[in-house]
């Protein structure tokens, strides 16, 4: 079972946790919910006991100290985004006058930046996917060949943030874009974004609602 978590301190930014039967969860971004997810985790005894990051931007990892102080997880990120946690500059907390940054390294696995690999995580079979772009180590998690999640590259109406001052590599993010659309449409995944509508496929899309991807794929 997959649970959303939304917050809109960050522009609707998604949390989810991805429970087993045994009530052992897997955490994908924390997204500044980190006392709903906490909370809600208590009222169900659900433990996480690992936590998979799509990128290090500040409205995708805050409170990601709050999930380590309750349930002291394995976090997983792309080396490429490892210092970001660490450098409210390059995690943009800076920018919002917050100055977040994490205070300690243990328990954290960064994995190679540019190769693919399969992993199994209570039992899941995941398949981590760096798509750089939207940040230098942005990633995707495909679970079980079905659900998908993709961090800010493609919503329902729109795609991730690309301005400039972000410091994104245009050329790779619109590269990750057209990559997600043709691999999620051939597959018919699940998508689980960093922001807005969760839980849609690429046929839900609506091209003359989303002109930013149309543009794209033209
Ligand atoms: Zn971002």
């Amino acid at each position: 079972m997959i649970k959303n978590f939304q917050n809109n301190k960050f522009n609707f930014s998604n949390a989810y946790i991805h429970i087993k039967r045994n009530k052992e969860a897997i955490l994908i971004d924390t997204a500044a919910s980190g006392e709903k997810i906490i909370n809600y985790c208590i009222d169900h005894d659900i433990k996480i006991k690992y936590v998979l990051l799509t990128h290090n931007h500040l409205d995708h990892v805050i409170d990601l100290d709050k999930i380590i102080a309750k349930f002291n997880p394995i976090i997983y990120i792309n080396q490429n985004d490892f210092l970001g946690l660490f450098d409210p500059k390059i995690n943009r907390s800076f920018f919002a006058n917050l100055d977040w940054k994490l205070k300690n390294k243990d328990n954290i696995i960064s994995f190679a930046a540019n190769s693919k690999q399969k992993i199994n995580l209570l039992g899941i079979n995941i398949k981590i996917i760096p798509v750089s772009g939207h940040t230098a180590g942005s990633t995707f998690y495909l679970f079980d060949n079905q659900d998908i999640f993709i961090g800010d590259t493609l919503f329902l109406k729109g795609i991730g943030m690309h301005q400039k001052e972000l410091k994104v590599d245009l050329k790779k993010f619109m590269r990750s874009i057209k990559f997600i659309y043709h691999l999620a449409k051939e597959n018919d995944y699940l998508i689980y974004p960093g922001h807005y509508q969760s839980g849609f496929r690429i046929k839900d899309i609506d091209l003359n609602l989303n002109s930013e991807l149309k543009e794209i794929l033209r």
